[in-house]
């Protein structure tokens, strides 16, 4: 078990610190350890300066910092302070890069709804433009003309409102099944990675609304 204290430079030698990495000494208060256990996950490092109180945390810029207290008389606010500053962290490597390859495999799955949807109404009007002209008396009067090539023009937009979204999914499918297929895998591993323990919970719970509407756009979709 590594007991090491690391010098990250900017605070002197003599001065412990303490990386993400090693093991760091205990908390007495069991809310201040939940605060430095999850700082810790963050990539947070931990400075001990005799007479400054219990300690003070850095996060992984040194650009957030916060102090820990050793009780106090209203021991718990700090500690969720410390919490918050710590899941609000905008430098913290862990937490972001998950929030960012979650947001992306969920901005490529909405991608491939509308691309898929684009695909269901280019079909749909297509199929009505067929059924119009297979009805021969119809096509004879112009207003049917009319609507015949409104038809057709509305699917060619549809058609090119696919092909956009495929492009910036980065991914091309024939047919509105297999892009849907693919948009709820990406929602699945979505689903998957917000099990990890630790993400701030306010990104959480919007990636998993989010993640939740594409889910039962995909269900619409197929069922329609
Ligand atoms: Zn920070």
């Amino acid at each position: 078990m590594r007991t090491a204290c690391t010098s990250l430079g900017r605070s002197g030698d003599d001065v412990p610190e303490f990386a993400p990495t090693d093991k760091w000494p205990r908390h007495p208060k069991p809310w201040w350890r939940d605060a430095l256990d999850m700082a810790r996950d963050y990539g947070w490092s931990l400075t001990q300066i005799k007479g400054h109180g219990w300690g003070h945390i850095y996060c992984p810029a040194r650009s957030c910092d916060y102090p820990i207290y050793s009780s106090g008389t209203a021991p718990e606010g700090p500690a969720k302070t410390a919490r918050r500053k710590v899941e609000r962290c905008p430098h913290g490597t862990v937490a972001a890069e998950s929030v960012s390859h979650i947001e992306a495999l969920l901005t490529k799955a909405e991608r491939l709804i509308d691309a898929a949807d684009a695909l269901s109404l280019k079909n749909k009007l297509e199929r009505r433009a067929e059924l119009l002209d297979a009805a021969d008396d119809l096509v004879s009067q112009s207003a049917a003309w009319d609507e015949f090539g409104l038809l057709l023009a509305q699917a060619e937009d549809a058609e090119q409102e696919a092909a956009a979204a495929f492009a910036a999914a980065g991914e091309r499918h024939d047919a509105q099944a297999g892009a849907l297929d693919a948009a709820d895998g990406q929602v699945r591993s979505a689903r998957d990675a917000l099990q990890r323990p630790r993400l701030p919970s306010g990104e959480v719970k919007r990636l998993k609304g989010w993640a939740d509407e594409l889910r039962a756009r995909i269900v619409a979709a197929r069922s329609a």
